[in-house]
């Protein structure tokens, strides 16, 4: 362990796992992609959170941004919580309506879900486990018409603050409106579309966080667009508006905040 510091493990996607001295959690770590070219949870690394093994065996709580197939899988989290009594699910109504609406599901879970959704205008504060979270609405990227609920996160864990976009839409406004600027960020996670937009740069300058990382990068293999490419000519291209700044590219890659 790194005394006050805390670690952040590369999952999946935007999967990451955080762990300080005391907690552990896992936002948008557990599913199985259905859209191709971005990387699933490994099968071994699904099994380890579910029956609780090292390094989740200390997991105290699964956060999702969204219920989308690559930040989200209903099927797994619900036998994650059956195995793990102590293991809390955070997620937005219709991802946590996934895990209870299966006949899987037993009423025993109940108290293990907390579907939780911010106004567009006022973020929600709430302590679940000794974890301090607050719940911001922002946008999912994507066309005008998806009305996917896109949680943002910002958690705090002894002296380090961290914001997870899941997969937000680079609309100013919209961060603005949801009171997302003016708090100070040890780290901010961002989806890899940040780069390469004007409006995600500036987001990014606004938020100005010590360190940025950026997740949701296309499987290599699989990377028929050259995203991850693209990404990074236009990091190189725009690399004094960033941060310190670390991409997310191969699972098991680890950084310290
Ligand atoms: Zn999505």
């Amino acid at each position: 362990m790194f005394g006050k510091k805390i670690t952040v493990t590369y999952i999946a996607n935007s999967g990451v796992l955080v762990t300080s001295k005391k907690k552990q959690i896992l936002i948008d770590g557990l599913h199985q992609s259905s859209a191709g070219f971005y990387h699933s949870t490994e099968k071994k690394t699904v099994e380890d959170i579910i029956l609780g093994k090292a390094p989740f065996n200390s997991l105290d709580m699964l956060l999702f941004t969204h219920d989308h197939s690559d930040h989200f899988n209903a099927a797994y989290c619900r036998e994650a919580l059956k195995r793990n009594k102590h293991l809390q699910v955070v997620a937005p109504q219709s991802a946590a309506e996934k895990i209870t609406s299966s006949p899987d599901y037993n009423e025993e879970l109940k108290n293990q879900i907390k579907p939780i959704e911010a106004s567009q205008t006022k973020p929600i504060v709430l302590s679940l486990k000794g974890i301090d979270i607050e719940v911001f609405s922002l946008n999912h990227d994507g066309a005008s018409g998806d009305t996917t609920v896109n949680n943002a996160y910002l958690i705090q864990l002894g002296k380090k603050t961290m914001m997870f976009l899941g997969d937000a839409k680079a609309d100013d406004s919209n961060f603005e409106a949801a009171r997302v600027y003016g708090k100070p960020l040890d780290a901010l996670f961002v989806p890899f579309t940040f780069i390469g937009l004007s409006a995600g740069r500036e987001i990014i300058k606004k938020i100005s966080p010590k360190k940025l990382i950026v997740v949701h990068l296309p499987d290599k293999d699989k990377d028929t667009n050259n995203l991850t490419e693209k990404t990074k000519a236009a990091y190189s291209k725009y690399s004094s508006d960033f941060p310190e700044t670390v991409l997310f590219e191969k699972i098991g890659q680890q950084i310290v905040i």
